[in-house]
């Protein structure tokens, strides 16, 4: 029997199929213990008329598996569309979304080049839970859907992924001035879950002012747990004000089944040009192989990747004049990082 790791993985849409295909060079490079499965998801499944954008042989293929590395797709415009990672959530009870916000100065601009932070959001439930009903013509309602479990299970989650990485403070963000119930509850689990871990200092801030600290001063942060909502605002602030947004990769992580991506979408304006820069799927796939018990892999790719960024290897979208030695395309870029491996 193979030791391999079976993974299933999508191409995507737009870039998708050349990120992916560079991304996957530098994994076997790395000696990488996977074997993949292909699976198709996206645009073409949408257009088959199958809403999910997923056919059934793929979720069979996750049942089985329990990992995915996707690259991103494209949701075709108008209605009847349902978003396939909300779909992929719900079907396999992924209800962490992790997502690491680093500096990359000098490569990407910053102005705080320190920040090195985590997100770990709720991922099933508060006003994503889909609860929502018309009560007249001119009236609808959507319900926040908090509960005690829900809440333990991410909470602990962020402070066990604090413990793991050597990571400091984890930052609770609620708005429980308000929504003394639902938003209240999160927070008193926060406080009693936090006895667990002593050793990890803990904070608290309404989200309100608390997004404007991480717009401000995202250096300051270390690991922050929030509620479904805020989460996804406050992922793409500090993934804006760290300029991580190009480069990064993020996680959706359940008890059994768990999803790797790039944060940015397909990019179909550059799509089949071979200049997409494959640096957020590969930070995808990194935090796969920590995944899987492939740390060591997942080290040596990421040490290769930086040493290529700082022998000025670039992109055309992080190429700068006086910084950067060479303009590459995305199957060059891959190749200088398997040469540094
Ligand atoms: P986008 O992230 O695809 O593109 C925004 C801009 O960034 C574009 O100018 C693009 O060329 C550039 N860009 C993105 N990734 C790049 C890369 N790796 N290298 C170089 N440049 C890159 O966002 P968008 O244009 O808003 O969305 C396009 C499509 O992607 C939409 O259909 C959207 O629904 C989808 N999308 C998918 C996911 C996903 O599958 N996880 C996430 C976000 C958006």
């Amino acid at each position: 029997m193979s030791s391999k790791r079976k993974i299933t993985v999508a191409y995507g849409d737009g870039i998708g199929p050349e990120i992916m295909k560079a991304t996957l060079n530098i994994l076997e490079a790395a000696g990488a213990q996977i074997e993949t499965e292909v699976i198709e998801i996206g645009e073409e499944v949408y257009l088959k008329g199958i809403s999910s954008g997923m056919e059934p042989s793929a979720f069979e293929s996750l049942r089985e598996t329990k990992v995915f590395l996707k690259s991103p797709i494209t949701t075709p415009q108008g209605g009847g569309f349902k978003s396939l990672n909300v779909t992929t959530r719900t079907s396999f009870g992924l209800f962490a979304n992790v997502r690491p916000c680093k500096a990359f100065s000098p490569y990407i601009k910053t102005n705080y080049p320190k920040t090195d932070l985590v997100i770990i959001r709720e991922n099933e439930e508060d006003l994503y839970a889909g609860i929502e009903h018309r009560q007249t013509q001119e009236v609808v309602q959507s319900l926040k859907l908090i509960s005690r479990p829900g809440s333990e299970k991410i909470i602990r989650y962020a402070f066990e992924y604090a413990k793991k990485y050597g990571r400091k403070k984890v930052t609770c963000m609620t708005k429980d001035n308000i929504m003394k119930l639902a938003d209240g509850l999160f927070h008193k689990t926060f406080k009693e879950i936090a006895k667990e871990y002593p050793q990890i200092e803990t904070d608290h801030k309404i989200i309100d002012i608390g997004t404007a600290l991480i717009a401000e001063r995202p250096d300051t942060f270390d690991v922050i747990v929030t509620l479904n909502l805020y989460g996804d605002i406050i992922s793409d602030v500090a993934a804006q004000v760290t300029g991580s947004v190009g480069l990064g990769g993020s996680a959706n992580v359940g008890e059994e089944v768990a999803m790797f991506e790039a944060i940015h979408g397909s990019a179909p304006d550059i799509a089949g040009k071979d200049m997409a820069n494959p640096s957020g799927l590969i930070n995808g796939a990194i935090m796969m192989l920590v995944h899987i018990g492939q740390p060591d892999v997942a080290e040596k790719i990421g040490n290769a990747w930086m040493r290529t960024l700082e022998d000025g290897i670039h992109t055309g979208d992080i190429y700068q004049e006086g910084l950067s030695s060479k303009k590459v395309g995305t199957q060059e870029f891959a190749q200088a990082v398997i040469e540094r491996l």
